[in-house]
């Protein structure tokens, strides 16, 4: 089988996998104060169903598998999965992205397993501010789990969704974290998938970050991977480095080497698209995994060019929270 390119010429070769769409944070941009439905139990496609869909990517060129959700930890019987995950034939590079929530002690655990690097979701570095975002109080909790991560020399990438009104007056507290650490800070503009059909209510766009950070930092860009989405900048003798995702702008979607799979089993070759394909009933109707790849294959082969494309396909039927894509 060949790897999978599209019909725009883009290789495929990162999966996004949504294990979960429980939560156990009420993200403000992700969803409502009282959550959003979750899928059926049954319709969850189990740990030994995205065992066999990983195989069959990584026998497809997936090379690195982000596992995501909701909140990843949330979903009982995480670790032995990433531990299986780890010995596929042609093991993939494993990374997490996580609200730090539950982190903390499973930190020894994912060095052994070889998982290295962490998306920590921290949109704000005060605790009454974290409260007015994610709805719990959690925020002491994520900070001693990054602290924890980094002592073990995890590689760190904070994710921080910025919102005029509400945090956006910390961005240069954020810089500062990368004066002595290694981490990056990302900051998100924020995307259409807050679960009550609407897009948070307090934009900036990318560039209005942008403006923000040069008004304040003297800055320089930093060349990134040919498919990265985040366009990254370094203050010159900061240990650390500055990404800007232009999520809502949709600036990279030329170079989308992504795939995502809903905890459903619904596949995605588009954030801001409708699901290509039914996983879940293609394993539980029998399929052989060559059918399955060649289902795959098909699926890719009728990408749309870019987001807004997908967007005006989408013909939506509920209102999507990131929690049930993945981010
Ligand atoms: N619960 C984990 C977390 O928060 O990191 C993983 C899932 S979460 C859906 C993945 C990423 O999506 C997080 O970095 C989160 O900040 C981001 N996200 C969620 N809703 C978003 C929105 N409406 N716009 C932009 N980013 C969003
Ligand atoms: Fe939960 Fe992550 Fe959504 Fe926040 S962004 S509500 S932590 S899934």
């Amino acid at each position: 089988m060949q790897p999978l390119v599209d019909n725009h010429g883009r290789r495929l070769n990162y999966l996004r996998l949504a294990v979960t769409d429980r939560c156990n944070l009420r993200c403000r941009y992700c969803m409502p104060a009282e959550g959003i439905t979750s899928g059926r139990r049954d319709e969850v496609l189990t740990w030994e169903e995205l065992r066999r869909l990983c195989r069959i990517f990584v026998e497809l060129g997936i090379e690195k598998i982000r596992i995501t959700g909701g909140e990843p930890f949330v979903r009982k019987g995480l670790l032995p999965f990433l531990l299986e995950l780890s010995q596929l034939p042609g093991c993939p590079e494993i990374d997490i992205t996580t609200n730090g929530t539950l982190l903390a002690d499973h930190l020894d655990a994912l060095k052994r397993i070889g998982v290295s690097r962490l998306n920590i979701s921290l949109d704000t570095l005060n605790a009454d501010t974290f409260y007015t975002i994610a709805r719990r109080r959690d925020f002491e909790k994520i900070l001693q789990a990054i602290n924890k991560a980094d002592t073990l020399g995890f590689k760190i990438k904070i994710n921080v969704v910025v919102m005029a009104g509400i945090n956006d007056h910390e961005i240069s507290d954020f810089i500062s974290l990368t004066r002595d650490r290694k981490w990056t800070v990302r900051f998100i503009e924020p995307m259409p998938f807050d679960g009550v059909g609407g897009r948070y209510k307090s934009l900036l766009s990318g560039d209005d970050i942008l403006t923000r950070l040069m008004r304040q930092f003297y800055i320089v860009p930093v060349s990134n991977g040919k498919s990265a989405v985040a366009t990254l900048f370094q203050v010159p003798g900061f240990q650390g480095r500055i990404g800007i995702i232009y999520g809502y702008s949709r600036r990279f979607c030329g170079a989308c080497s992504r795939l995502r799979l809903s905890t459903r089993g619904e596949l995605l070759t588009c954030l801001y698209g409708s699901p290509v394909l039914d996983m879940g009933a293609l394993l539980r109707a029998g399929k052989s995994d060559g059918s399955v790849k060649r289902a795959i294959s098909g699926a890719v082969g009728k990408r749309l060019s870019d987001g807004f494309e997908a967007e005006r396909a989408f013909n939506k039927t509920t209102f999507h929270s990131m929690a049930t894509i993945g981010g």
